[in-house]
C-alpha cells in the first residue's frame, strides 16, 4: 500500500496543472482499489458549492458544469462532517441526491472522504460500486491516507491553475495567496525568482526567442559534463572493477544526441529555454524509471536526476549570476537567505516573498531592519510561474497578490498613503522622551546589523543599541573576518552611536543562520550547535571577536556592552567571562587604552529563565531574546509556517516567564531589557512596561509607534491591564483584551493584525 501511495503522489506532484492532477488521482484510485467509479468534487472560490471536477466511471462530459450547493447531496454531507462516510447502499440515505447529468443511478456502494488542507475542506474524493457493499477498514484507511497527502498538492495545483503560463500575462486574473507577515509595509513590483543553485525542481517555464543561443548554451554545458564524467572515470579506473566503470559509459550514453540531449534539443527548438527543456526531459525519464517495479531500475531514476543536476549547474553557471535587477524588484524564493537578499542592490529591492519561513525567521528580521515589506510562508505560491510577473506584497496582512487588478492597485495605494500619514504624524515624537503619562521612563533602543541601520535609528530618536547582530557581517563574507576587519566595522557602529550604549552580541550562528564557509549539518539545528556553544568550542573565533569589540571602542567613548547568545547554563557564562577578561588583560598588556566592557546574557532558553537569578549574579545585565524564548518554550519552530499560528507572544506561559525574569534581575538590582520582536509590538510594549522592563530594543521602524503607545498610558493603568492579563489562560483572549485597551486609548491604527 505504501508503494502505491508513493507512486500516486509522485505522479500527481509531477502533473503540471490541476486537471492533470485530478485525473491522475481518479485513475489511480479506481485502478488500485478496483472500484467501478472514483470522483472528485472541489469547493468553489467562496465555498458555497461543490464542483464536479474529475471522474472515472461517472459522466465525464458533466465535468466542470455540474455543481452542488454546500447543503446538497452526500458530497456536501462528507464535507460537513469532515470525516469519511461509508455507505452500503447510498440511495437509501436521507442526504442522497439524484443528479441526472452525473449519471450515478446504477451505483449503490459509496465511500467518500473529505480533502482537508490547513483545516479547510477543499473538496471530497469518493469511490462507488454498482452492487451494495460496505467498504472494509483497509479501503477506508487507504482513501483517508491518500486524501490527507494529496490535499496540499491539490491546494498548490489549484493556485497554480490560476496562473497558467501559456496565457498572456496581461489577461490573467488577479490571485491572492496567504502567508505570514514577514516585515510590515506594502510594496508594488516585479517578481524576480531566485533559486538555490542547480535545483531541477524549481526551474521555471520560460519561452525564448533566441533559440540558437539556447542551443549553444546547452551544447557547451553537455560537453563540459561529458568531460567531467570521463575525467571521473579515468581517476577511478585503477580502483574500480571494469563492470563498475561501466556506469560512467552508461552516463555518457544517456547524454548522447539519441537520448536525453536529443530530446532536450527538440524542446529548445520549440522555443523552451534550455533549463526548462532540461527539467521537462529529466522529470519524464525519472518518472518512468521510478514507476518501474524492478528496484534496480527504479534506482536508475536517481542517476538520471543526478545527471540533470550536473547539466543544470553548468547551464546556470554559463548564464551567470543575475547582475541586473528591475528597479522595482520583489525577490521571490522558496527559501530566502540573507545572502540572496544581499545580492540585490538596496535601491532596487522593494519587497520579499518566501514560500517557507515565518515572521520570526532571520531573513524576515533583516527585512524589517531594512524596511522591506515581506511575506513569508506563502505555502501555495507557485513561484515557478511568477518570474517577471507584477506583484503586490501586503506585509500588513501577510498576503501576496499576483496580477493585481485596478481596484486592488487603488486599494493598496490608499493604504500606503494612510501609512505615510501615520508615520508623518509620529515625527514630532522623535525628540520627546519615552515615558508614561505619569513619568515612568522606559529606554527605547534599536536592533542593528547593518551600517545603514545606524542613520535611520538615530533619526528616529534611538537612545542606544540593544542588539547588534554581529553575524550579519560574518554572513556577507566567504571566510571568517579577521580581528582587524571586525574592528573596523564595529568601530563605525560605535562611533555612530557614541556616547550611547551599544550592545554587541557575540557570534550567534547555527539554527537558521548559516555561514557558507562553516557549514553545520545537523538533524535538529535549533537544538544543536548554536550561539555560545559554537564559540566556546572555538575560542579562537570568540577571542578574536571580543578583542575586536574592545579595541573598536578605544578612544570612541561609547558604552560597550558584550552580550552572550543562547546561554543555557551558568558554566557557559563563567567560561565566556574568563575569555573576555583574558582579552581585556592582554589588550592592557599590549598598552592599549581600553575599558572593560559590561557583560550580559540573553535569556532565550527556558533553563535560563529558571536560572535567571544565578546568571544575573555573574553579569551586568540581562536581555530577553523573545524570538527564541517563545520557540523553545512553546516547542514551535520559528521558521515553520505550518505551526506559525502556535507561535504566540501572548501565551500565558511566555508572559509568566517574562515576569519571572524581571523579578530575578531587579532582585539583584541589575538592568533588564528585551530585544526580541515582541519589544517592537506597541500592544506588547505596554505589558512589558508594566512588568518593569527597563529597555525595549527593536527595529527602528517600530520605535515611534512604541513610543506613542507608552506615552499614551499611565503606569497604573498599564499595570491594571497586566494584572488582568496574567489571570487569563489563553493567548487569543489576551490579545483581544490588550488590543481592545489600545483601541479604547485611540491607538487602533498601530495595533498589529497578526
Ligand atoms: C531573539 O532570539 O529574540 C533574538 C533577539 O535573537 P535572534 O532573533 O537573532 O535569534
Ligand atoms: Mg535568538
Amino acid at each position: 500500500m505504501l508503494e502505491i501511495l508513493r507512486r500516486v503522489i509522485q505522479e500527481v506532484n509531477a502533473a503540471r496543472d490541476l486537471t492533470g492532477a485530478l485525473n491522475i488521482i481518479v485513475d489511480r484510485v479506481q485502478e488500485s482499489m478496483g472500484t467501478q467509479a472514483c470522483t472528485v468534487y472541489l469547493t468553489n472560490d467562496d465555498d458555497t458549492r461543490y464542483v464536479f471536477m474529475a471522474t472515472r466511471g461517472l459522466n465525464q462530459s458533466a465535468v466542470g458544469s455540474v455543481s452542488l450547493s454546500n447543503d446538497e447531496g452526500l458530497v456536501s454531507y462528507v464535507g460537513e462532517r469532515a470525516e469519511p462516510v461509508n455507505l452500503e447502499n447510498a440511495t437509501t440515505h436521507p442526504r442522497y441526491l439524484f443528479v441526472e447529468a452525473v449519471g450515478e443511478e446504477p451505483y449503490k456502494a459509496f465511500l467518500g472522504v473529505p480533502i482537508i488542507h490547513h483545516r479547510k475542506v477543499l473538496g471530497v474524493l469518493f469511490v462507488q460500486d454498482r452492487h451494495a457493499r460496505k467498504y472494509d477498514e483497509s479501503e477506508e484507511a487507504f482513501l483517508i491516507t491518500l486524501s490527507a497527502q494529496l490535499a496540499g498538492v491539490i491546494a498548490h495545483a489549484e493556485a497554480t491553475g490560476a496562473l497558467n503560463v501559456e496565457t498572456d500575462s496581461a489577461s490573467l486574473p488577479a490571485s491572492k495567496f496567504r502567508g505570514k507577515v514577514g516585515a510590515p509595509g506594502i510594496a508594488f513590483g516585479t517578481a524576480v525568482v531566485v533559486y538555490p543553485e542547480a535545483n531541477l525542481n524549481t526551474v521555471p517555464e520560460r519561452k525564448v526567442a533566441n533559440i540558437d543561443g539556447e542551443l549553444t548554451l546547452f551544447r557547451v554545458a553537455i560537453n563540459e559534463v561529458r568531460d567531467e564524467i570521463r575525467e571521473m572515470g579515468a581517476k577511478l579506473s585503477d580502483r574500480l572493477k571494469p563492470e563498475e566503470l561501466g556506469l560512467f559509459d552508461a552516463y555518457l550514453h544517456m547524454l548522447d544526441d539519441s537520448a536525453i540531449a536529443g530530446e532536450v534539443e527538440e524542446l529548445i527548438l520549440q522555443g523552451h529555454w534550455a533549463q526548462g527543456a532540461l527539467r521537462r526531459v529529466i522529470e519524464l525519464h525519472v518518472a518512468n524509471f521510478e514507476a518501474m517495479d524492478d528496484s534496480y531500475l527504479r534506482e536508475r531514476g536517481t542517476d538520471v536526476r543526478d545527471l540533470g543536476q550536473r547539466v543544470l549547474a553548468k547551464l546556470q553557471f554559463s548564464t551567470g549570476g543575475r547582475d541586473k535587477f528591475p528597479r522595482d524588484t520583489i525577490l521571490v524564493g522558496d527559501e530566502l537567505t540573507p545572502s540572496m537578499l544581499a545580492s540585490v542592490p538596496r535601491d532596487c529591492l522593494k519587497g520579499l516573498v518566501a514560500v517557507r519561513g515565518s515572521g520570526s525567521s532571520h531573513v524576515a528580521i533583516l527585512a524589517k531592519a531594512m524596511g522591506v515589506p515581506s511575506v513569508m510562508g506563502a505555502e501555495d505560491l507557485p513561484i515557478e510561474l511568477l518570474e517577471e510577473k507584477p506583484l503586490i506584497v501586503d506585509g500588513q496582512e501577510g498576503q501576496v497578490i499576483t496580477h493585481p487588478n485596478e481596484d486592488q492597485i487603488r486599494f493598496y495605494q490608499n493604504l500606503i498613503k494612510e501609512e505615510e500619514a501615520l508615520i508623518e504624524g509620529l515625527e514630532e515624537l522623535k525628540t520627546l522622551p519615552c515615558k508614561t503619562t505619569d513619568g515612568h521612563r522606559v529606554r527605547l533602543w534599536v536592533n542593528t546589523g547593518l551600517m545603514s541601520d545606524a542613520a535611520k535609528s538615530l533619526d528616529r530618536g534611538a537612545e542606544g543599541v540593544g542588539l547588534y547582530r554581529t553575524e550579519v557581517h560574518f554572513m556577507t563574507k566567504d571566510r571568517f573576518p579577521t580581528e582587524e576587519e571586525q574592528k573596523t566595522i564595529y568601530r563605525e557602529h560605535l562611533q555612530a552611536f557614541s556616547p550611547r550604549n551599544v550592545t554587541m552580541r557575540t557570534l550567534d550562528i547555527g539554527g537558521d543562520k548559516a555561514l557558507s564557509y562553516f557549514p553545520i549539518e545537523e538533524a535538529n539545528p535549533f537544538l544543536g550547535w548554536r550561539g555560545i556553544r559554537v564559540t566556546l568550542d572555538h575560542p579562537e573565533i570568540f577571542l578574536a571577536q571580543v578583542r575586536a569589540m574592545i579595541r573598536a571602542n578605544e578612544g570612541v567613548g561609547a558604552f560597550l556592552r558584550i552580550m552572550l547568545p543562547m546561554v543555557s547554563s551558568v558554566s557557559e557564562v563563567d567560561e565566556a567571562k574568563k575569555l573576555i577578561s583574558k582579552c581585556y588583560r592582554e589588550l592592557l598588556e599590549e598598552g592599549r587604552k581600553v575599558d572593560m566592557p559590561a557583560v550580559g546574557v540573553m535569556i532565550e532558553v527556558p533553563s535560563a529563565v529558571y536560572q535567571a537569578r544565578d546568571i544575573i549574579k555573574r553579569v551586568d545585565f540581562l536581555s530577553v531574546g523573545s524570538n527564541d524564548l517563545i520557540q523553545y518554550m512553546l516547542a514551535v519552530d520559528r521558521n515553520n509556517a505550518q505551526v506559525a499560528e502556535l507561535y504566540q507572544e501572548y501565551h500565558p506561559a511566555v508572559l509568566g516567564a517574562l515576569k519571572q525574569i524581571v523579578e530575578a534581575a531587579h532582585g539583584e538590582n541589575k538592568p533588564l531589557g528585551i530585544c526580541g520582536e515582541m519589544a517592537g509590538n506597541p500592544s506588547a510594549a505596554i505589558l512589558l512596561t508594566a512588568m518593569g522592563y527597563d529597555v525595549l530594543s527593536m527595529n527602528s521602524t517600530n520605535l515611534l509607534m512604541v513610543k506613542l503607545a507608552i506615552r499614551t498610558f499611565d503606569l497604573a493603568k498599564a499595570k491594571r491591564i497586566l494584572n488582568k492579563v496574567l489571570k487569563m489562560d489563553d493567548a487569543k483572549e489576551i490579545k483581544l483584551y490588550v488590543d481592545g485597551q489600545m483601541r479604547k486609548a485611540g491607538l487602533g491604527k498601530i495595533i498589529r493584525t497578526n
